[in-house]
């Protein structure tokens, strides 16, 4: 492990280590009092650092700053990383293992629990021969998504702090709350962070460029029946619980979440409620192209209209709800921050692809709101569960790209 590896894996042990796990449950705001701690810790580290205008805010986002060492005016970059870490596995009492130089085969993740991480279970680990992979002990998630991010962004902060001779713009920096429930983002002051564009350090395949994301829309049918004796119920019974399947299974196949990848959108019908009174379905509407997008929602609406001639005695409503929308043309119309990071690939050799995230990222709604922030890779593996991994060499590389991009975001 070189210097530098050493210092991104000491910070990144530091973090995991505190229990950030964010609530869905919960309505405040973070939705847990352990990131406003962990907040104020890094807070805390960041002054020490010597990191201007270092703040925690009344919402727990933390922000920092390191002034511009140049004349010119140049375009101000921002970096966010997420404190907290999915509920969906123990993220407490975090114990980072560290396996040197690894040569492939299987690496033990605990013995007395038969947990292995295998070539075959993740393949990319045969892209990692001779380096040090971290994971966890079996017992809890890692972290890595995102407290690696965190760990390169500070270490970034360090490093410019310690290199006048590299000049840069204004960086602007904050770690952000509530990332894994979706709730925190909205609450991000953009103007107080006073980036021109943004990344977001939380990606996971190493090479891998978010710079799109799904359009978003959800729905609620309601259908309210007609309910009788069922030994008399013919020509007059409007059954909810038959109308709500067959509404569901009136979906193409080939549209849903389980046949679909990559740029296919799907609908998701999540939940079902009801009984022969009235019923209430669910669901989501997912695609990358709007014009797509639209178009599943006229057939939603087509079906739903089909369903109104079919059963004239029940009453049928169905009402769409707008979610968010792709952030693809906003960073097409604002093309600077894609720009310095493409520049910035190449310029560190990393071989990249230019993704359409299957989901939100808060990145893609920093965009929708102004800031345009499209998300780099972090580069932890498997993340949300014990089986996750990551490797500090590809750790060093990203480093190396956040400060080619503070690089060439001074030349713009
Ligand atoms: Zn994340």
């Amino acid at each position: 492990m070189n210097d530098l590896q050493k210092k991104i894996y000491d910070r990144f042990v530091r973090y995991a280590s505190i229990e950030t796990t964010s609530d869905s449950t919960s309505s405040t705001i973070p939705t847990s009092t352990t990131q406003l701690a962990f907040g104020k810790m890094l807070a805390q580290e960041m002054k020490e650092l010597g990191v201007s205008r270092v703040e925690i805010d009344k919402n727990g986002f933390v922000f920092g700053e390191i002034p511009s060492n140049v004349s010119d005016k140049v375009p101000a970059v921002g970096f966010l990383a997420h404190m907290d870490t999915v509920e969906d596995f123990c993220g407490k009492n975090v114990r980072p293992v560290i396996h040197h130089n690894y040569q492939g085969g299987n690496l033990v993740i605990n013995e007395e629990k038969k947990m292995y991480l295998t070539p075959q279970s993740a393949p990319r680990l045969l892209k990692c021969i001779g380096h040090d992979i971290v994971t966890a002990d079996g017992n809890t998630l890692l972290g890595g998504d995102d407290k690696i991010g965190i760990a390169l962004v500070m270490t970034l902060a360090e490093y410019l702090l310690a290199h006048p001779q590299i000049k840069h713009g204004p960086v602007k920096i904050s770690f952000t709350i509530d990332e894994e429930t979706g709730t925190g983002i909205g609450y991000f002051n953009i103007e107080r962070f006073g980036a021109d564009f943004a990344y977001t350090v939380d990606g996971s395949e190493l090479g891998n460029i978010d710079c799109g994301n799904f359009n978003a829309d959800k729905f609620v049918i309601s259908i309210i029946g007609k309910n009788c004796h069922p030994g008399v119920a013919k020509n007059f019974m409007a059954n909810p619980v038959r109308i709500a399947a067959d509404i569901v299974s009136s979906w193409p196949e080939n549209k849903l979440p389980e046949t679909t990848e990559a740029e296919e959108g799907f609908i998701l019908f999540n939940e079902v409620e009801g009984h022969l009174d009235e019923a209430t379905l669910r669901g989501i509407v997912r695609h990358h192209e709007l014009e797509q997008f639209e178009q599943f929602k006229k057939d939603l609406i087509q079906i739903v209209e089909e369903k109104k001639a079919k059963y004239p005695n029940a009453k049928i409503n169905l009402e769409i709800i707008k979610q968010y929308r792709n952030m693809r043309q906003v960073l097409k119309e604002k093309p600077l921050a894609m720009e310095v990071l493409e520049k910035s690939l190449k310029d560190e050799n990393i071989d990249y692809r230019l993704t359409q995230a299957r989901g939100g990222t808060d990145g893609a709604q920093l965009s929708l709101r102004g800031l345009p922030t499209p998300n780099i890779f972090a580069s932890y593996e498997n993340p949300h569960g014990p089986y996750e991994w990551l490797s500090l060499q590809w750790s060093e590389k990203i480093f190396n790209l956040l400060v080619r991009i503070v690089e060439n975001t001074a030349k713009k």
